[in-house]
């Protein structure tokens, strides 16, 4: 049979591992622990202990198609240690997500609108695009965040040292704060042969910068849903992309859309997906990425995504018995502080169309 080869054992590496598991694949991650939460799934051998080039070529090899679970893979090493094996999403679109700077002047530069920003090359640049910008703005690191780290807010009593010092140093962006009325995501794939299907968008809230619940539909009207689609849409072709897209979304109080940031992967807002669709989002990207025809992205519930985080795993017995959720651990041994370690799905019957 095939092999699948994923860069990253956590716990998005992990569902993609059990989704393709069920359709028989093999698959080999690629991760620095040996014993990451991939490493418990079935057919999973686990490639390292380094993620340098040696070890992407050993995974390479043993793979027939090779994907990631995260955009902040090092796109040069990992371009000469594929050589001939399909890479899916291709490097474009890890090249245009992984820097804050390149990706907010591709989405600008095809017609998609973001938040106001200007790249600080040198932190003596910040006073100007301050002043340029004007009002409450956000200092972020180019590369390498997540979960809202390397962000800091500023505002008029914020000296700039301070905001250096909560990101570490230039370069970096300084992003417009959006008065958002709710934030938004879209998860959807498209095909090997260019098919696409969006599944419904979800309305999510964040908790010190990390995702607290996604709920569908939430707020998210059919009107919105249409919009972030076909937003989701225009950056899937523009990309040539192939796999499970995540697009975050601010929704100003009139309906407009602003796009945060794109995620090449699979997301944490889409993990509803497998308590309330037909096939999951990682089971639609392991189908992308094997070039198998996309499934329907129709959901039968409404449903709410809670991230369990840190000690939140410890209601593991409350959760449990809950009737109506669908409880998911990714095996990870330590409940540290903020650290992702399972989510729960609330499910209730369909309210209206979208
Ligand atoms: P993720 O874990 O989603 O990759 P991240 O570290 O890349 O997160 P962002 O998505 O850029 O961070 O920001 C995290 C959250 O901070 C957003 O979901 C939003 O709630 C808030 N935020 C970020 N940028 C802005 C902005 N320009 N205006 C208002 N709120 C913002
Ligand atoms: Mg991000
Ligand atoms: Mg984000």
């Amino acid at each position: 049979g095939s092999t699948i080869g994923i860069v990253g054992g956590g716990q998005l590496g992990r569902m993609l591992a059990m989704a393709a598991a069920r359709f028989g694949y093999k698959i080999a991650v690629l991760d620095p622990d040996s014993a990451c939460p991939a490493s418990q799934v079935a057919n999973t051998t686990v490639v390292g202990p380094y993620d340098d080039e040696a070890c992407l070529k050993r995974l390479a090899a043993l793979s027939d198609v090779v994907t990631y679970e995260f955009e902040n893979v090092a796109v040069a090493p990992l371009r000469q240690a594929l050589g001939q094996t399909p890479l899916f999403p291709p490097a474009e679109a890890l090249e245009v997500s992984q820097d804050r700077v390149v990706e907010k002047a591709f989405l600008n530069g095809i017609g998609v609108a973001t938040a106001e920003w200007r790249a600080i090359d040198r932190a003596d640049e910040l006073g100007h695009a301050l002043l340029d910008l004007g009002g409450d703005c956000i200092l972020k690191t180019r590369r390498f965040g997540y979960d809202g780290k390397g962000q800091a807010r500023i505002s008029a009593d914020t000296t700039f040292t301070d905001a250096f010092e909560a990101i570490g140093s230039a370069p970096a962006i300084l992003e417009k704060k959006v008065p958002f009325s709710f934030e938004m995501s879209v998860v959807a794939a498209r095909g090997r042969d260019g098919e696409i299907a969006a599944f419904d968008p979800a309305e999510n809230v964040h908790s010190l910068g990390i995702l607290k619940t996604s709920t569908v539909p939430g707020q998210v009207t059919p009107a919105l849903a249409q919009a972030a689609g076909d937003v989701a849409a225009k950056i899937l072709t523009k990309l040539d992309y192939v796999g499970v897209i995540g697009v975050e979304f601010f929704v100003a109080k009139d309906g407009a859309l602003l796009v945060n940031e794109i995620a090449p992967r699979v997301h944490n807002s889409g993990h509803w997906t497998e308590a309330a669709c037909l096939a999951s989002q990682f089971e639609q990207h392991i189908r992308a990425v094997a070039g198998l025809p996309l499934a329907s992205p129709e959901r039968h519930f409404d449903c709410v995504m809670e991230n369990l985080i840190g000690d939140d795993v410890g209601r593991f017995a409350q959760l449990v018995a809950e009737p109506r959720s669908m409880l998911h651990l990714y095996g990870k041994a330590e409940a540290r502080r903020g650290r992702k370690m399972g989510h729960v799905t609330r499910v209730l019957p369909r309210s209206r169309g979208v």
